[in-house]
């Protein structure tokens, strides 16, 4: 295996993106450290509004025992339907900053708490302190698998300090076409940038590997929410996953789609209504018949039960 970064580079690569950061598409280049504006809202610290053990990820990543789930404040997608908008978008819900050092303390006590995976969910803003804290962690004793969920618009710079560091990818590819996440996400170049981040996590990890248990060692997973009315151009997503990646890449198609945030107003109202349950199965054919192998499936009723509400402290209470 070529060029995995040493620690120390990985480290410094960290710290160099607080003075010009490009970890995400929008590359905004904020000097972080100097307090300049980001497009996310980031600033130098990591900031989490959330640690909970999670259930609801796919069944290779949840288990029995769960995910033990860090959720970290802002995004740098401003997606219109965010199901986490009081912590990504908003920020209505204030979270708490994390050196690298307390990080890795709390990366620690869910692997003690005896969850099956660590999940790092909208860190990419955060890989200053996120990169050491994993270092950190991985020195105590970190051996759970460690799943990074994002939004799938990492830059290439924030992979490769990634590589080496995380054994699952679950990213998202929310679009096949740049008009839509213009629309809905605010940003002009997502399927270029999501695209290649696709291919950089594969190269990264490969297929998905399972234990004895089912449970993720490795490997990419692909996240594919379906919209309403065809919106997020799944079979363009579909087919170009499988044509330039693999048809062996797991796939999780997603009906949990509902409206919320400005999704569940006047702006957005091709967006203010549920996903058919047709349309879904529709979709699961698709991927069946495109040849994917593993494809991960939701109950068409799912979609009223997946609403987090981060102004709890269990945003994932029934
Ligand atoms: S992660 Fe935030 S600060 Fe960094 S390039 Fe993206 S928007 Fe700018």
């Amino acid at each position: 295996m070529a060029d995995i970064p040493t620690i120390d580079s990985r480290l410094k690569a960290a710290m160099d993106t607080l003075s010009g950061c490009g970890l995400c598409g929008n590359r905004c280049g904020a000097d972080r450290q100097a307090g300049e504006i980001t497009i996310c809202e980031a600033n130098s610290m990591a900031e989490v509004s959330h640690i909970v053990v999670h259930r609801g990820e796919e069944p290779p990543i949840s288990g029995t025992r769960g995910c033990g789930n860090v959720f970290f404040q802002h995004c740098s997608l401003t997606c219109v339907f965010c199901q986490n908008w009081q912590i990504s978008s908003l920020n209505e819900v204030s979270g708490n900053e994390y050196t690298p050092e307390a990080l890795a303390m709390e990366f620690l006590k869910l692997q003690e708490a005896g969850v099956h995976t660590l999940g790092l969910v909208g860190a990419t803003s955060h890989l200053p302190t996120v990169v050491p804290a994993l270092i950190g962690a991985r020195l105590q004793g970190l051996s759970i698998p460690v799943v990074y969920n994002s939004g799938g618009y990492d830059s290439l710079e924030a992979l490769k300090m990634l590589d080496g560091l995380i054994d699952v990818y679950l990213p998202d590819m929310k679009y096949g076409s740049d008009e839509m996440a213009r629309v809905y996400s605010g940003v002009t170049n997502y399927v270029a940038v999501n695209r290649a981040a696709v291919r950089e996590m594969y190269h990264q990890v490969g297929d998905l590997v399972v234990d004895l248990e089912g449970i993720a060692k490795r490997g990419l997973i692909v996240r594919h929410l379906v919209l309403p009315k065809g919106l997020s151009d799944t079979v363009d997503v579909l087919q170009w996953l499988a044509r330039n990646v693999s048809k062996s890449v797991a796939v999780s198609i997603m009906s949990q789609y509902n409206p919320a945030y400005q999704a569940c107003t006047d702006l957005f109202p091709e967006l203010n209504q549920f996903i058919s349950k047709s349309d879904y199965e529709y979709y699961i054919a698709v991927a069946q018949e495109l040849g994917f192998e593993t494809i991960f499936t939701q109950d068409t009723d799912s979609a009223a039960h997946y609403n987090p509400d981060f102004s709890l402290d269990a945003p994932f209470s029934p």
